[in-house]
């Protein structure tokens, strides 16, 4: 019996890829190896994590890096760094603002449920340009001199949303934004692959960039990093930190976390709610070496080989099915399953509630379009998923 079995909760099929509500992605075995061995002895956190910083910085190009509770995480304690950065009183105070600067200004058409992390250390998002694209009102994104028109003695810093589409370019603003000596706080959460962009930090000298470890790195679900500047990251892991000890015998890693900055021994901080055990950062660095190094051309070319074998089973002349491969060739390929004569919610609906419980991407309902995401597949899985879609699509008539 499985272990969710005995608890009476039903395993699933997951076709929607490694998302939080569906548990993330599935670590390897070595992975979930190093998680054994490291849960069996113990270690002082700091130097951990000071180890997995230079690990973390060999991998991104960054100058040091943090093994976070998640990309979420990775934003809020990037955001409380950039309005503490060393001042233990403001560490103290956090999410306390008032008096600091503690506007981050963001473009309007990149705000999400996600920049709750930023709220939620104290900051305040101000949002420039416009969503004329969305709205269907205008052809323009926002523009570099938006964000510099929105800069004053508030400003904290400027929180940016990675993607291939996003406007203006990371480059652009960063500069606009070191202009006024702001540092820049990227969410790349989902952004990998392709692997090229590990080196965001490196590449566009943002100051701070933000990874999920749960999704594509292949760590534990509840992990993410926040990669950059090694000050920056000093202030990250300070407030996240057990800092139950004494000055005179707290001795971190100085490469880590120099204390001659400080004026004395931060308590906890704003992120000793966002914990991460020794077994999740030695998790993650296995993870994060092995899908640095590991091409994924072999596993893509087994994704697709299930992708087909879906598309195979459902495809006719009422039901159209398209491979999309990411462009850039890293990219995990997804089906699109365009429905003519059925209801894509209601075949979503009893996907759901057949057995076992399949879950299949929904970002495309309202163009009546499922998406498959191989990502979390086997052969069997793809097997079966095919048959319970074919059935579906045909019970479920418009
Ligand atoms: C997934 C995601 C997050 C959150 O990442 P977690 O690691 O689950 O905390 C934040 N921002 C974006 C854009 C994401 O896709």
């Amino acid at each position: 019996m499985s272990v969710y079995e005995s608890l009476g909760v039903p395993a699933i099929i997951n076709a929607a890829g490694p998302v939080t509500r569906l548990g993330g992605s599935a670590m390897s075995e070595t992975v979930l190896g190093a998680m054994q061995d490291a849960a069996s002895e113990w270690v002082a956190i700091e130097q951990l994590h000071a180890a997995a910083s230079k690990m973390i910085g060999q991998v991104t190009g960054a100058e040091a890096g943090l093994v976070t509770c998640g990309a979420s995480a990775s934003l809020m304690l990037g955001a409380a760094a950039i309005m503490a950065r060393y001042d233990i009183s403001r560490m103290e105070r956090l999410p306390d603002t008032s008096g600091l600067a503690n506007e981050f200004v963001i473009a309007r058409d990149q705000r999400s449920g996600y920049d709750h992390a930023i709220r939620a250390a104290g900051g305040q998002l101000v949002e420039v340009g416009f969503n004329e694209i969305g709205s269907g009102a205008g052809v323009r994104r926002t523009e570099p001199w938006e964000y510099e028109a929105a800069f004053n003695g508030r400003t904290a810093g400027v929180v940016y949303v990675y993607s291939p589409t996003s406007q203006p370019s990371l480059e652009e603003v960063v500069e606009v934004a070191h202009r006024d000596k702001l540092p820049v706080l990227v969410d790349a959460a989902g952004q990998l692959p392709p692997r090229a962009n590990l080196m965001l930090p490196g590449m566009t000298k943002a100051d701070l960039v933000a990874f999920s470890g749960g999704k594509a790195i292949g760590g534990p679900q509840s992990t993410g990093l926040l990669c950059g500047d090694k000050h920056l990251i000093a202030s990250a892991a300070l407030q996240s930190l057990d800092m139950d000890d004494h000055w005179e015998l707290w001795d971190p890693p100085i490469e880590f976390i120099d204390r001659s900055k400080l004026k004395g021994m931060p308590r906890h901080g704003i992120g000793r709610a966002l914990k991460v055990s020794k077994e999740e950062i030695v998790a993650l660095v296995t993870a994060l070496a092995m899908f640095a190094s590991e091409d994924p051309t072999d596993q893509n070319a087994a994704h697709l080989e299930n992708l087909q074998l879906i598309s195979q089973t459902v495809e006719d002349p009422t039901v159209r099915c398209q491979i999309i491969s990411g462009d850039s060739g890293e990219s995990v390929p997804v089906l699109e399953v365009a429905l003519a004569t059925s209801d894509a919610v209601e075949v979503c609906r009893s996907l759901r509630k057949g057995n076992p419980p399949i879950y299949v991407g929904q970002a495309k309902l309202s163009d009546n379009r499922l998406i498959i995401n191989p990502a979390c597949l086997d052969q069997n899985m793809s097997e079966t998923l095919a048959q319970r879609l074919k059935m579906e699509i045909d019970r479920n008539l418009l």
